[in-house]
């Protein structure tokens, strides 16, 4: 690639320049003032005005190297005036030809011939032709390419003499940029438009882009970036943003079939067909967006009835709580309980329960204001927000309308399906001043409403927290107790009231506590119950009192009480079983209690095992007789081996003559049954002489003897022994 013309020929350019006839002449033309003297001195003249014009052609060409172009002088004959060493450099190949005075015809045609225009081959005299009328009609624009590959882009201008100022850019590079763009435009998979920064009309678009909007190119080229939009908002090449903000924003479009889109939209400004504009690569995020939303959906709403969950619920009460901090209103938390609920899923199946559920979500929706609002918290558990109360009555007149919006029935599968609800409220700020404190609130003011009454409702209070908190503390503590084995049952003498002998004893439980003493069963055995920690504690009290039991005379029963709880676990049998067995106790000396609660349920389990303790040999009492329900149905149900009075109707004994009724009756009943019956809570001479007048049989209460440890029992059957007989009255502590 040796284009050396520089040395070679640099002596003939200037020679050129100085030896074209036309210029000689022009220098030769003698001063018309002057005589011989005139003649010498004009060819001095003449000599130092061709050695300035040398230098100045000199000089031009040393400024024309100077260029980055290549540049070419032809005289109006088309020969070469001047050029430059980039302009031999461009074309190397036929530099050798060039010379002052040589046509550029000339050397284009040897050029043509030895194949350095890849473009002319095969039509080479054509070729020529246009190029040379380029030429002529200098003007104009047009590239050229090289046989090395190169692309070089031609301007030519006219000078004032007729000759030829020709420029060359060797594009090449240009070019291929060019075309690299062009590849990685068309052929990319991600839809890309070009639009002009300044009308923002849509100068070019990818096949990508075609195929996913649906619009052909011609269309396209009809529209601007801002008319895909599907709303009215600003392009995202907007000035106020920084590149790095612009990147990944997203956009919605329209597609030619009218469905939208959701984009990233990538941008970047370019100069495309000479206009600055701003090319716009647009990734399809629908699908992405779509599933964000469900995800986002699924994890604030119930699936069942696509209400809010607790968690979408507690960000929307913290907004409303936000709101009514400053002002007098208050806001209302009702939480609603469906009464029975397991019932409906239990009779008939889950799939109409869940109907229910949303046939409930249904009306309470449809109930409430728009701005009130409404989450499903549990199976069978809502909570309703209202607010801008001004009063709690408010509440109360939803808590009504919401119960007889439910309580209508409901035509499930062929069932009519009736449900009722408790409401629990709690109010903020009075009950709590954030979503957690108040939902708690109304939690707690909701279990109190079932307490109260079955289809109620009622208000939070602060000694129901109070309540809840200390039984929260008795149940840690509970535990605490059992596993250390603190418990011990204390024994309560019956005492045969014709003879005053001890028949037997009643284990209570008692609960020495580090703190506060002797802790009462009536404090931690519905904690016990609730907690399901009725069962070990249950189960310790049997095997303690058997064990006990079995070093007393052989006449002396011990009785323990049963939580209905015990019977629910299923193992009682093998417990009782395994405490006589691991004792010794005959099965006839023990005796359990149950209360009438137990037989409300109705269930055949329980009485399945009633009858097979009662198979062992075990005696079975009904406790508490009398607060109970249907008392005298329970009697028919399962052949108890004793009835306790409960001492509610002792306690009235000597100014009530109705309690006497009762107490004679009870009486009168157990003859008939063959029941022995024993009166509870006797306290006073005159309850025991009347118990005795009206023929009862045994009687237990602190007149005789306070519960007491086992250690003191020996000491008091030895007593017994001692009295041999004697007045039960001796017995009383
Ligand atoms: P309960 O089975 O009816 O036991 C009789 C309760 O009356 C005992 O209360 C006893 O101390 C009390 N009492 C006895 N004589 C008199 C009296 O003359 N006047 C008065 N006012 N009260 C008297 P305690 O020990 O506080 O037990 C309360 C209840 O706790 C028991 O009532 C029983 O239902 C339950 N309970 C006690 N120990 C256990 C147990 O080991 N397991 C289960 N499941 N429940 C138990
Ligand atoms: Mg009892
Ligand atoms: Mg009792």
């Amino acid at each position: 690639m040796s284009w050396g013309p520089r040395k070679t020929k640099k002596p003939k350019r200037n020679a050129l320049a100085g030896s074209r006839q036309p210029r000689k002449r022009r220098f030769a033309i003698p001063h018309p003032s002057t005589g011989r003297d005139d003649g010498l001195r004009s060819r001095a003249e003449g000599d130092a005005a061709v050695i300035e014009t040398r230098k100045a052609h000199e000089r031009l060409r040393q400024a024309v190297d100077m260029l980055p172009q290549g540049i070419v002088i032809l005289d109006p004959d088309g020969r070469y005036v001047l050029w430059n060493k980039q302009y031999a450099e461009i074309y190397s190949k036929t530099a050798d030809l060039f010379e002052e005075g040589a046509r550029l015809e000339d050397t284009l045609r040897v050029g043509v011939a030895r194949g350095d225009y890849p473009e002319a081959a095969g039509h080479e005299e054509e070729w020529i032709t246009e190029r040379l009328k380029k030429l002529h009609e200098a003007g104009k624009r047009h590239e050229q390419t090289l046989s090395d590959g190169r692309v070089i882009l031609i301007e030519e201008r006219r000078t004032d003499d007729g000759g030829i100022v020709g420029l060359r850019v060797d594009i090449t590079e240009l070019k291929q940029r060019e075309a690299s763009f062009r590849l990685l435009f068309d052929g990319n998979p991600v839809p890309m438009i070009i639009c002009a920064l300044d009308d923002e009309r849509i100068l070019g678009v990818n096949d990508a882009a075609v195929a996913h909007y649906g619009y052909s190119r011609a269309e396209f080229e009809k529209l601007t970036i801002r008319s895909l939009q599907a709303f009215d908002s600003e392009p995202p090449w907007a000035s106020d943003c920084s590149s790095d903000e612009q990147a990944g924003r997203t956009w919605k479009h329209v597609k030619a079939d009218g469905g939208l889109i959701d984009l990233a939209i990538y941008s970047r400004e370019l100069t495309y067909a000479e206009t600055p504009s701003v090319l716009l690569a647009l990734m399809d995020i629908t699908e992405r967006k779509r599933a964000e939303a469900r995800l986002a959906f699924m994890a604030q709403h119930d699936g069942l009835t696509g209400l809010p969950n607790r968690s979408l619920l507690r960000q929307t009460m913290d907004e409303m709580l936000l709101h009514t901090r400053r002002s007098a209103e208050k806001v209302a938390v009702l939480m609603l309980g469906l009464d029975n609920f397991k019932a409906v899923n239990d009779t008939l199946g889950h799939a109409v329960g869940d109907k229910l559920l949303r046939g409930v979500a249904k009306r309470l929706r449809s109930t409430l204001r728009e701005e009130d609002a409404l989450a499903r918290l549990n199976s069978d558990e809502f909570a309703i927000v209202q607010n801008g109360l001004a009063r709690p009555e408010e509440a109360v007149l939803l808590a009504k309308r919401l119960s007889e919006a439910i309580s209508d029935p409901y035509l499930l599968d062929g069932h009519s399906v009736v449900i009722g609800a408790s409401i629990g409220i709690a109010m903020a700020p009075a009950d709590g001043d954030d979503s957690e404190k108040l939902l708690k609130s109304a939690d707690m003011a909701l279990s109190r409403a079932k307490i109260d009454a079955r289809g109620s409702f009622a208000f939070f209070e602060a000694a129901l927290d109070a309540k809840a908190q200390s039984r929260r503390k008795i149940e840690v503590e509970l535990r605490d107790a059992i596993q250390n084995d603190v418990l011990r049952p204390y024994y309560q003498p019956l005492i045969d009231l014709s003879s005053g002998r001890i028949t037997g004893f009643e284990a209570l439980v008692r609960w020495p506590h580090a703190d506060r003493g002797m802790v009462s069963p009536a404090d931690f055995i519905p904690v016990a119950e609730e907690t399901g920690l009725i069962n070990p504690l249950g189960g310790l009290m049997l095997r303690r009192a058997c064990m006990d039991a079995v070093i007393w005379p052989d006449d002396v029963r011990v009785a323990v009480n049963l939580s209905p709880l015990q019977f629910r676990t299923g193992n009682l049998l093998s417990v009782v079983t395994e405490a006589l067995k691991h004792s010794g106790l005959p099965p006839r000396r023990l005796e359990l209690e149950i209360t009438e609660t137990l037989l409300l349920e109705k269930s055949s389990q329980v009485l399945a095992t009633l009858h097979a303790l009662r198979a062992l040999g075990v005696r079975v009492a009904l406790d508490d007789f009398g607060t109970g329900y249907s008392s005298l149905s329970y009697l028919r149900s399962f052949p108890f081996d004793k009835i306790k009075i409960d001492q509610s109707f002792v306690r009235d004994l000597g100014a009530n003559r109705e309690a006497q009724a009762i107490i004679r009756s009870i009486v009168s009943l157990g003859k008939g049954l063959g029941v022995t019956i024993t009166a509870e809570g006797v306290e006073t001479e005159a309850e025991l002489s009347c118990l005795r007048a009206e023929g009862c049989d045994e009687g237990q209460g602190y007149l005789f003897s306070k519960a007491r440890p086992n250690a003191e029992i020996i000491g008091l059957l030895a007593a017994q022994r001692g009295i041999d007989g004697g007045e039960a009255a001796a017995l009383v502590a």
